[in-house]
């Protein structure tokens, strides 16, 4: 599960071995620790008009009044190192508008900083937009995905789309910002993520470290892998958690819990009873239920043409049907209403397709059709549900793929190597948190921009 390959050529002796022979050298990324600072450097906000400067404002702002103090640069100064670059794209117009901001952005590329970011706000491209208007915001999606693929050093790119009526300071939106700008989204690259509504912030967060302070929140498959990082992360946010696991994985179950001081509960996530069981269980020992993370999942992998009857319904029984039914037991029960929040794992699989997984990719894609549709359902509430769909990330399910499948499987990625699963639980944290309230329906990829599908 580890990828020494990575370790070596990063670090002693064969780091400079591995660099006198010029191999590929995947970059360590740069991971969230508590208390750093949010970007190691100062900020070039590009673009030009009232959102660019609203933005650039909001990041230079005291933090009494909400700004984020960060060091902003409005044009590009010579031989200045950035951390970040934000470049505000909502108002371009035409094909052409693109150019200036583009450029900006890449005259400052050679000199991002290790583990840099850089973030694109952009409006989507809709059926009654002109055409001229649709070619530059559909531009933006090219262009981001590309610039992605081009930057170095562990730095990432990825988009923040905002809606037609939603203000580029909107809570969702900063919120978007402020994670793809942090290391909490170490693994997301390439990625463009769709604020949908301009919503109140939810309930209101005293500590910004512990957004989910207060919340009751229930993940399944928590025994091991993401499930057990998405605990220890939403944890570490200030959450209580519900660890659910099957009972023959009830010891480690309990060992995850008792870290946290969580709660185990045992139970095969296929049980026509388990979403009340669920929910029983969060309102008997923590009085409420905030947030339903639809972790617990397994791979069958067999060409189709080879595919047992029971591989096939096994897989899909676990990976949506199960999510499906608990998630239609707490809407139902009338006690999951406090600005609730849906979190389920989908997988690039679902989204690109892989051999052998047939039965895997259509449960996976079924749930981001589930959350979709979900969403509505959970808005009236101040609710929403949202996807995560991980690309390859380093874990028992993972460690079992062939040796040399596993090292080219690593390697198909901008950032050339597996995910971790904190990685994975920064993205729940982040979608679980009262700020995403906007992001409505949405599967957001944490794949290190994976080179198959989009
Ligand atoms: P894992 O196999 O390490 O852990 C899955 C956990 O789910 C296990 O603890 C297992 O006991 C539990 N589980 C399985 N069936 C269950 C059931 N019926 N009821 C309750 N619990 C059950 O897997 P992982 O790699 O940590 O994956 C977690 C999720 O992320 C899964 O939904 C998986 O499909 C998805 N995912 C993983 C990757 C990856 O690269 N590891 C990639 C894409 C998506």
């Amino acid at each position: 599960m580890t990828d020494t390959y990575l370790h070596l050529v990063n670090h002693g002796a064969t780091r400079t071995v591995a660099k006198k022979l010029g191999l590929p050298r995947p970059p360590v990324l740069r991971r969230y620790e508590p208390g750093a600072p949010l970007v190691a450097g100062p900020v070039l906000v590009a673009g030009r008009g009232p959102d660019a400067d609203a933005v650039a404002q909001h990041l230079a702002g005291p933090p009494a009044e909400g700004g984020w103090d960060l060091a902003v640069h409005r044009h590009a100064d010579d031989g200045v190192r950035y951390a970040a670059v934000v470049a505000v794209l909502t108002e371009v117009a035409r094909p052409s508008d693109l150019a200036d901001p583009a450029l900006v952005v890449g005259g400052v590329l050679k000199g991002l900083l290790p583990g840099g970011r850089v973030v694109t706000l952009s409006r989507p491209a809709l059926p009654d937009d002109g055409p001229a208007l649709a070619a530059a915001r559909q531009g933006v999606d090219g262009f981001l995905r590309s610039l992605a693929k081009e930057l170095r050093g562990g730095a990432t790119g990825n988009g923040v789309v905002v809606a037609a009526g939603v203000p580029v300071t909107a809570a969702s939106v900063l919120a978007t910002l402020r994670f793809f700008l942090s290391a909490r989204s170490a693994y997301v690259d390439g990625q463009l993520l769709e604020v949908d509504a301009d919503v109140p912030a939810g309930p209101v967060v005293a500590d910004e470290a512990r957004p989910l302070e207060g919340r009751v929140v229930v993940v399944t498959g928590a025994a091991q892998g993401i499930g057990r990082a998405i605990v220890e992360t939403l944890v570490r946010d200030g959450a209580r958690v519900v660890a659910v696991d099957v009972p023959a994985a009830g010891e480690k179950l309990a060992r995850v819990a008792n870290a946290v001081r969580g709660t185990a509960l045992q139970l095969d996530v296929t049980a026509a009873d388990a979403g009340t069981r669920i929910l029983e269980h969060a309102l008997a020992r923590h009085g409420r239920l905030d947030v339903m993370v639809h972790n617990a999942g397994i791979t069958r992998d067999k060409l189709l043409a080879n595919m047992a009857p029971d591989r096939w319904s096994s897989v899909l029984a676990v990976n949506v049907e199960a999510q499906l039914r608990i998630t239609e037991a707490l809407l139902e029960s009338g006690e999951f209403v406090d600005a609730p929040r849906l979190v389920a794992l989908a997988s690039t699989s679902g989204i690109a397709g892989n051999r052998g997984q047939t039965n895997y990719a259509a449960s996976k894609a079924g749930v981001i059709g589930m959350v979709r549709a979900t969403a509505p359902l959970l808005a009236p509430f101040g609710g929403t549900a949202n996807a995560v769909a991980p690309g390859f990330i380093e874990t028992e399910m993972t460690a079992r793929i062939p040796p040399v499948t596993r090292q080219v499987a690593r390697r198909l990625s901008t950032l050339q190597q597996g995910g971790l699963p904190v990685d994975v639980a920064e993205a729940v944290a982040f979608l679980a948190s009262p700020a995403a309230g906007g992001i409505q329906g949405r599967t957001l990829r944490v794949c290190g921009q994976n080179l198959v599908g989009r």
